[in-house]
């Protein structure tokens, strides 16, 4: 068994490279000759199957622990196809913290199309459990969430599910394969943003959907042929770049954001800081029991009587003002004006978003640079 960061690095071959080129070749034919009529063709037209994107597919398989791998245009392409795999009819639990643009497409298409949708904690196994109907099919929840990074680890869920034959979907773009396989602890279904941390530039826009099995991959494979929303060649041969540095990247980013938290656990006028990978802070003891670390993402409170948060984000230089996350470059945002900016503020209050809550996807900065940002911006924003 190779280890994991070796994996990383190295794609499967493929079988027509003759050239001794290390790297998979960008096939841009949208169709493949056939021999002769009737002939067994590995690949005969690009939606269906390219040998570009099927190199990075594999690999993406292997690293999950998956059976099969499907890439898409985007996250949500991706997410579409995992929750397309359900009928009319079919109810499925979902994490209340989920990202908004996942709540949209269950509330404004696959309502429409015959789902049902039952929003729950899933950090509460009971409540869970309680939500579940005579149609209840899975359960599609993020171990850990945005932007208060809530953490629900995956084996209680998929205990759950299998008791009451559920399947069990993940969202697993906040830690990705190298902090997380949701295969291990049970689940069906991964699903991944690949334009977060997979790819990690902030270049290119992807989507994975992984299986554990057979039989779940021949559904997922059926919507992702029918439907058609494929990862071109080319930015799959992006993405296949993004993967080799994954476990380098996020242990620096890791690293970083262990610095900010130091810092600003010490500052003056911070009410609160979310991130489960530091020991003192909410949720480390669950997330411990699953995952290698908790990421480049983590939240702060600024107290409005102390700081204008506006002024703070306005401030920073190093920092971009941008949403996104799981690049090589820091970026800041504001919860209550922009990722979830289409919640009143009533339900803003009630998800926990307070409006000087501050977001933080830390890069791979050298981290003197963006502890100084930080101090000039909270200088800058003092009222
Ligand atoms: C960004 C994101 C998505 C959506 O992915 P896109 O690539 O933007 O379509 C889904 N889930 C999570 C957790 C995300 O952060």
């Amino acid at each position: 068994m190779t280890g994991f960061q070796t994996r990383l690095v190295h794609q499967p071959k493929q079988n027509d490279n003759n050239t001794g080129a290390v790297t998979v070749p960008i096939y841009k034919a949208t169709t493949f000759a056939y021999p002769k009529i009737g002939a067994e063709v590995k690949y005969d037209y690009s939606r269906s199957g390219n040998p570009t994107r099927n190199a990075v597919e594999e690999q993406l398989a292997d690293l999950e622990g998956g059976a099969r791998a499907f890439l898409f245009g985007s996250g949500m392409a991706a997410i579409h196809a995992a929750l397309a795999i359900f009928q009319k009819g079919d109810h499925i639990i979902i994490g209340d913290q989920i990202y908004g643009g996942t709540f949209r497409i269950l509330h404004q298409f696959f309502e429409n199309w015959g789902l049902e949708v039952t929003p729950i904690d899933t950090r509460d196994l009971t409540a869970v459990e309680w939500a579940i109907q005579d149609n209840t099919k899975g359960v599609y929840f993020e171990p850990v969430t945005n932007p208060l990074l809530q953490v629900t680890p995956v084996a209680g869920i998929a205990k759950i599910a299998q008791k009451h034959g559920l399947l069990t979907i993940v969202d697993n773009t906040f830690l990705s394969p190298y902090l997380l396989n949701p295969i291990e602890y049970g689940a069906d279904l991964v699903v991944h943003s690949a334009t977060k941390y997979l790819s990690g530039h902030s270049d290119v826009s992807a989507g994975a959907v992984i299986t554990k099995d057979e039989e779940l991959a021949k559904r997922v494979y059926f919507v992702q042929n029918a439907i058609g929303g494929v990862l071109s060649p080319e930015d799959s041969n992006e993405l296949a770049r993004g993967i080799k540095t994954l476990a380098l990247r996020m242990d620096r980013q890791e690293a970083n954001v262990l610095k900010l938290v130091a810092f600003l656990k010490k500052e003056k006028g911070i009410a609160k800081i979310y991130y489960p990978g530091d020991p003192d802070l909410a949720g480390y003891e669950e997330l411990k029991t699953e995952a290698k670390g908790a990421g480049g993402v983590f939240s702060f409170e600024l107290d409005e009587a102390v700081y204008d948060p506006e002024v703070f984000v306005n401030s920073l230089e190093i920092f971009a003002l941008a949403v996104s996350l799981g690049a090589v470059e820091s970026l800041v945002e504001l919860p209550s004006k922009m990722s979830h900016a289409e919640l009143s503020p009533e339900e803003q209050l009630a998800a926990g978003i307070k409006p000087g809550l501050i977001r933080l996807a830390v890069g791979i900065e050298d981290a003197d640079d963006l502890i100084e940002d930080l101090k000039q911006a909270l200088a800058k924003a003092k009222r």
